[in-house]
């Protein structure tokens, strides 16, 4: 028999729910049938992917799954322990290796999501006598590792140096000053105005902190990000990354000096306290790292590709936001006519859910395309021709 207290809770919960579901924000998790590639199969139906974050295409790349398996017969499942303690393997110390001479730090550190590097960089950096400024835009790990850092935080406007400098100008008062960005902007797919924001940070005596979740792989001579991008790489001090996204295995790091990461080590709560992440994963991002920088190929064929989708939903008069990333987000405005958008596209072949509030602020929901190395122009063109008969049909084009 339930308890009044039983019933009281599941009306609670119930109600919280139905108010999602009235402002239009429900979430529901969509199942995939099969590898993420550029055809996925998505609750067995298949269907192209346009909006998976594996830019290069490597999730299912043969050489990453020999590299796993190889790493998963000789060091088992899981890691046992934390990194401190008994979890720590020669692949995770090659793996912080290679990432530092990617990014052409002196030294990095690997977490087990980008989520928990943002946290972690964040807390040991930054404590209550110290001022981060933090752009509006910013991805929620950072402004999550933000509140937990318990320094002020100061959100400027996106973007806006104008902005940043006049809060940087009463600043002097703190002991440290951070300023920490996104290098692509996850949902707007837009580049971070780097050079000012290093100037600004040299004129206010502030440390530079990049997040190059997007940016990772895909932007930069080397493909090593946003500072590469700007040839700011010594002027970065701080640079965030994850393993996730291009690198298309599990994990996030941050790379900088050797003192920085020492302390990271020794202060980051989410690397002391959480195990290690597991051989098979460390020998993936390994391998992708050897990749993206043998294979520059990849890069520009996918930087290709994303020019020719945004001129070719330009055309279509869709509403796309500026950038030259290969994340296009298309504006639609509403949450419910995004969505309505999404099941479209889904009729036609396509992929690519819609981004609602909280993720994008209210009335500028979107479709967020992406695009990946793996896709063909024949792929584009069946966007393209999906795109042109959903958006009729949703009353958009
Ligand atoms: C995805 C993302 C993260 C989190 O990385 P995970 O490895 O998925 O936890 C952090 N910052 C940005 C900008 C991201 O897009």
């Amino acid at each position: 028999m339930e308890t009044i207290q039983a019933e009281r809770y599941a009306e609670q919960l119930s109600a919280e729910l139905n108010e999602i579901q009235r402002k239009g924000l429900y979430r529901q998790l969509r199942r995939m049938d099969s590898a993420s590639s550029r055809t996925v199969t998505v609750e067995g139906k298949p269907l192209l992917m346009f909006a998976s974050n594996n830019y290069l295409g490597l999730s299912d790349d043969p050489r990453m799954i020999e590299a796993s398996v190889i790493a998963l017969r000789t060091f088992g499942t899981g890691s046992s322990g934390s990194r401190l303690t008994t979890g720590n393997f020669i692949l995770h110390e090659q793996l912080e290796k290679q990432i530092a001479g990617f990014k052409n730090q002196q030294a990095a550190i690997v977490f087990n999501t980008g989520y928990m590097a943002n946290l972690a960089a964040l807390t040991a950096l930054a404590g209550e006598s110290d001022i981060i400024f933090s752009d509006e835009w910013n991805h929620a790990s950072i402004i999550d590792g933000c509140r937990l850092s318990r320094a002020q935080t100061v959100v400027y406007r996106h973007a806006d140096m104008a902005d940043l400098q006049s809060k940087l100008a009463n600043s002097s008062r703190y002991r440290r000053r951070l300023i920490v960005t996104d290098g692509v902007f996850s949902m707007d797919g837009d580049i971070a105005p780097l050079p000012e924001i290093v100037r600004l940070a040299e004129q206010f005596d502030a440390w530079v902190m990049v997040d190059d979740a997007h940016a990772t792989g895909v932007l930069g001579e080397r493909g090593s990000g946003t500072a590469d991008y700007f040839g700011l790489s010594k002027q970065v001090m701080i640079q965030m990354g994850t393993l996730s996204k291009s690198i298309a295995a599990e994990g996030g790091y941050i790379a900088g000096s050797a003192e920085l990461i020492d302390l990271l080590r020794n202060r980051a709560r989410p690397f002391i306290y959480s195990t290690a992440l597991p051989p098979a994963v460390i020998a993936a991002a390994s391998c992708a790292l050897r990749i993206i920088e043998s294979e520059p190929e990849r890069r520009v064929h996918l930087c290709r590709l994303a020019t020719r989708v945004r001129s070719g939903l330009e055309e279509l008069g869709c509403r796309v936001m500026k950038g030259n990333t290969p994340i296009i987000p298309v504006l639609i405005g509403d949450a419910e006519t995004a969505v309505r958008m999404a099941g479209e596209l889904e009729r036609e072949g396509v992929f690519a859910p819609a981004i609602r509030p909280p993720t994008v602020p209210s009335g500028s929901s979107r479709i967020r395309l992406t695009v990946m190395a793996s896709h063909t122009d024949a792929d584009v063109d069946c966007l393209l021709h999906a795109f042109a008969a959903a958006g009729r049909r949703v009353g958009l084009l």
